[in-house]
C-alpha cells in the first residue's frame, strides 16, 4: 500500500519547504519510499538527502523515526522543520529522562511527522517499548556508512539499527543515506541495516557550484593567503582545515590576528568550549572555523562560501567530503586545497605508523597501508595534475567527466604544462637498478652524479644510472647534453608524480624507500609521456594578479548581479531576527534564499511565496519584514 502520492509529496515540497521541485535524485527516491520500498541513496553532501525522508514523513501517516549519529546537531535540524511548519521532534541524550518520557508520549499520540533519534537510544529498553506501540511509517537512516567498518566514521552503536527495524512489530520501508559508499560499504550498509531488495540511487557526484583550486604554497605563506581570503569578504562564512590540534590552533590565532572572526573546533578542547564554537560557527558570530577533521560531519550550515584546507587531506574521499560541507545551498562556492612538500612526507609518515596500533594482523596491517598508500597517491595525483580539477575528482569517482568545466584552476588559471618524460624515465631506470631499497634522496643524488657521503658509503657512484640527469648527460630533448644538472627537487616532484599514477611507490618512515609500482612496466613502453604542472614559485604574487581577475577563487559570487548593496542590507536583517529569535540565521532563511529575493525583489505574498526555499510557514513569519526591508533598500 502506498504512504502517499507524489502528487501530495510535491505539494509538500511547495508549501512546507518552499521549493517548486524535487532535485532529480530525490524525486526518484521519494517516489520509491513512497511506494513502501526500501532504498539506498547515496548522494554527495549538500545534494539535499534530508528531504528525502521529512517529505515522505510529513506525507505519511505516521511517525517518521531517523536515526543520526549527529546528537549535538538535532536540535538545529528539528529547529529547521519547525521553521518549515513540519511537527518535529528528538530524542537523545541531551534531554532529562523525564523530557524523554514526555516526547515519547506525545509521539505515541501523534504529535509529530518526523522524530530524530540517536543510535544508543535504540537498545534503551524504554525506547523499544515504545516503538514497538508507535506508528511508525518510515525509518530513514542517516549517514549510513557509520555501520560499516570499512567506512572511515565506523560507530559500534549502528550495528544495533538492523536488529531494532527487524524487531518493529510492522517493519516500515527502511530510507538509508549516506554521501559516502565504496562498493564494499554499500554492501555492508543493505546487509547490516537487512535492507530488502532496495531501491539503490547514486546521485552524480559533480558539485558545479563549487571552484577548485589547488595551490602549492611553502608553509610561512599559507596563513596568508587564508587570511587574505577571509579578509576579502569578512561577512562570509568559511571553514579551515588544518591536519593537527597544533596547527589548528597556529592558524587560528593567526586569523584572529589579523583581524578575521574565527573560532576554532578540534578534540583537545573542552566539551563545553567546542559546542559553544560550534554554536558560535553556525550563528555567523564567528563565520571563520579552523578545525580538524573532527569538525563537520552532519553540519548542515548551508552558508559555507569557501573550504581552504590548510593541509593535504589523507585521501581523495575526505577530501571530497570536507570540501564539499562548502556551498551546500547551491549558491557558488569555493574549495582551495593548499599543499607542501612537507604535508605529503607527513600523510606518509602516519601511514606506516598508525596501522600499529589497530588489532590486525601483520598480513592485514600490510593490506592497510597498501590501500591508504594508494589513496594517498590519488590525492597527490590531485596536487600535480594538469588536467581540469573537476574531471580529476569525477574520473577518481567514477564518473564521466566532461572536458574541462570552466570553474577550477587549471580551467581558468592556463596552468602550464612542463614535459618530464625523460626525466621520469630515468627515474624509473634508477629506482629499478636500485631495486627499490632506497629513498628519494639517494635516487636524486645519484641521478644528478652527486658524490655525497652517503651515496659513496653505499657505493652508488659505480651504478650504470650515476649522473644519468648531471650536467652535460644526453637527458635533454632530442638526446642532447643538459646544460646542468636536474634539481634535486625537481626529480623529488617527478618520483611524487609517478608514485600519483601508480609506476612507484614511495614509503616514508624510519627507512624511507621508492619503490617499482604496480604500473612501471607502462613507464617503459614507447607511448609512455609525463607532464607535470610547472608552479611558479612566486605563486603568491601571481595570484595576487588573479585575484583582481574576477573568477579567481576568493572573487566567486554574485558580484556581478549589481544586488551586493541589497543582499548585504537582507543578510543583516536575518541576523537580527535569528539572534532575537535564538535561532541560527541560515534556519531562518538561506543564502540561496536571500539571493533568490534580491534577483525577485518580492512585493506581495503571492511574490514572496515565488522565492525559493519560502514556504507558507516562512512567509508568514518573516514575509513582512523582508518585504519591507526591500521596500526600503530601493527607496534608497
Ligand atoms: P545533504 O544532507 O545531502 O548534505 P541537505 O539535506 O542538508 O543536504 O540539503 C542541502 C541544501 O539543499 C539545503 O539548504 C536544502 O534546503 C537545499 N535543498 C534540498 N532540496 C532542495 C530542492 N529540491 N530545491 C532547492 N533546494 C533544496
Ligand atoms: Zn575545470
Amino acid at each position: 500500500m502506498a504512504l502517499a502520492t507524489m502528487e501530495e509529496a510535491r505539494q509538500i515540497l511547495a508549501d512546507r519547504f518552499g521549493y517548486d521541485r524535487f532535485r532529480p535524485g530525490q524525486e526518484a527516491l521519494v517516489e520509491a519510499v513512497l511506494a513502501g520500498r526500501d532504498v539506498l541513496g547515496v548522494m554527495p553532501t549538500g545534494a539535499g538527502k534530508s528531504l528525502c525522508y521529512q517529505v515522505p514523513g510529513v506525507a505519511a501517516r505516521g511517525l517518521a523515526l531517523v536515526v543520526s549519529p549527529l546528537v549535538s546537531l538535532m536540535g538545529d535540524q528539528v529547529r529547521s522543520l519547525l521553521e518549515a511548519g513540519v511537527r518535529g521532534a528528538y530524542l537523545n541524550s541531551t534531554l532529562t529522562p523525564g523530557q524523554q518520557g514526555t516526547v515519547m508520549r506525545r509521539a505515541l499520540e501523534g504529535a509529530y511527522d518526523v522524530m530524530y533519534v540517536a543510535p544508543e537510544r535504540l537498545a534503551d529498553p524504554r525506547f523499544l517499548d515504545f516503538a514497538g506501540r508507535a506508528d511508525i511509517a518510515l525509518v530513514a537512516v542517516d549517514e549510513a556508512h557509520c555501520v560499516s567498518q570499512w567506512g572511515q566514521d565506523f560507530r559500534p552503536s549502528y550495528l544495533a539499527v538492523g536488529e531494532f527495524i527487524a524487531s518493529l512489530p510492522a517493519r516500515p520501508p527502511v530510507c538509508a543515506l549516506t554521501a559516502t559508499a565504496t562498493g564494499r560499504v554499500r554492501a555492508d550498509i543493505t546487509r547490516l541495516l537487512g535492507l530488502r531488495d532496495p531501491f539503490v540511487l547514486v546521485t552524480g557526484f559533480d558539485r558545479p557550484n563549487l571552484r577548485f583550486d589547488v595551490e602549492r604554497l611553502d608553509p610561512k605563506r599559507k596563513i596568508a593567503r587564508i587570511a587574505a581570503r577571509a579578509l576579502a569578504r569578512p561577512a562570509e562564512s568559511g571553514i579551515v582545515y588544518c591536519s593537527t590540534r597544533k596547527d589548528v590552533e597556529k592558524v587560528h590565532e593567526a586569523l584572529v590576528e589579523a583581524g578575521v572572526p574565527a573560532t576554532r573546533y578540534h578534540a583537545g578542547l573542552a566539551k563545553g568550549e567546542r559546542a559553544a564554537n560550534q554554536r558560535a560557527f553556525i550563528d555567523d558570530d564567528a563565520p571563520v572555523m579552523v578545525a580538524t577533521n573532527a569538525f563537520g560531519m552532519g553540519i548542515d550550515k548551508s552558508n559555507v562560501r569557501y573550504v581552504v584546507h590548510h593541509n593535504l587531506p589523507g585521501s581523495m574521499e575526505a577530501y571530497y567530503q570536507e570540501a564539499g560541507r562548502a556551498g551546500r545551498d547551491g549558491e557558488p562556492a569555493e574549495c582551495l586545497l593548499l599543499w607542501s612538500d612537507g604535508d605529503i612526507s607527513t600523510c606518509r609518515f602516519f601511514i606506516e605508523q598508525e596501522s600499529g596500533n589497530e588489532e590486525l594482523t601483520p598480513e592485514e596491517g600490510e593490506v592497510v597501508r597498501a590501500t591508504r598508500r594508494r589513496m594517498l597517491e590519488a590525492m597527490v595525483g590531485y596536487c600535480y595534475t594538469v588536467e581540469c580539477l573537476r574531471g580529476y575528482i569525477l574520473r577518481y569517482f567514477g564518473e564521466e567527466a566532461p572536458g574541462a568545466c570552466g570553474n577550477c584552476g587549471t580551467c581558468e588559471g592556463g596552468v602550464e604544462a612542463v614535459d618530464v618524460t625523460a626525466e621520469a624515465r630515468a627515474v624509473m631506470r634508477c629506482v629499478h637498478e636500485l631495486r627499490g631499497r632506497f629513498g628519494k634522496g639517494v635516487v636524486a643524488d645519484v641521478l644528478r652524479g652527486h658524490a655525497s657521503d652517503r651515496v659513496e658509503e653505499l657505493g652508488l657512484t659505480a651504478a650504470a644510472c650515476f649522473g644519468d640527469l648531471g650536467e652535460g648527460a644526453p637527458a635533454g630533448p632530442a638526446g642532447t647534453p643538459l646544460p646542468s644538472a636536474v634539481p634535486a627537487a625537481r626529480i623529488r616532484e617527478v618520483v611524487e608524480l609517478l608514485a600519483a599514477g601508480g609506476y612507484l611507490v614511495v614509503t616514508e618512515g624510519t627507512y624511507p624507500t621508492v619503490q617499482l609500482g604496480p604500473r612501471f612496466r607502462e613507464a617503459a613502453e614507447p607511448g609512455f609521456s609525463l607532464a607535470m604542472k610547472s608552479v611558479p614559485r612566486k605563486a603568491t604574487r601571481a595570484r595576487g594578479a588573479a585575484v583582481a581577475g574576477s573568477r579567481a577563487f576568493g572573487a566567486a559570487g554574485g558580484a556581478a548581479s549589481g544586488d551586493e548593496g541589497l543582499f548585504e542590507c537582507l543578510r543583516a536583517l536575518r541576523k537580527d531576527i535569528a539572534t532575537k529569535l535564538g535561532k541560527p540565521p541560515y534556519v531562518v532563511f538561506s543564502d540561496a534564499a536571500l539571493r533568490d529575493m534580491c534577483a525577485r525583489r518580492p512585493a506581495t505574498d503571492e511574490e514572496f511565496l515565488e522565492v525559493s526555499g519560502v514556504g507558507l510557514t516562512k512567509l508568514k513569519r518573516y514575509g513582512e519584514d523582508f518585504m519591507a526591508a526591500i521596500r526600503d533598500y530601493e527607496a534608497g
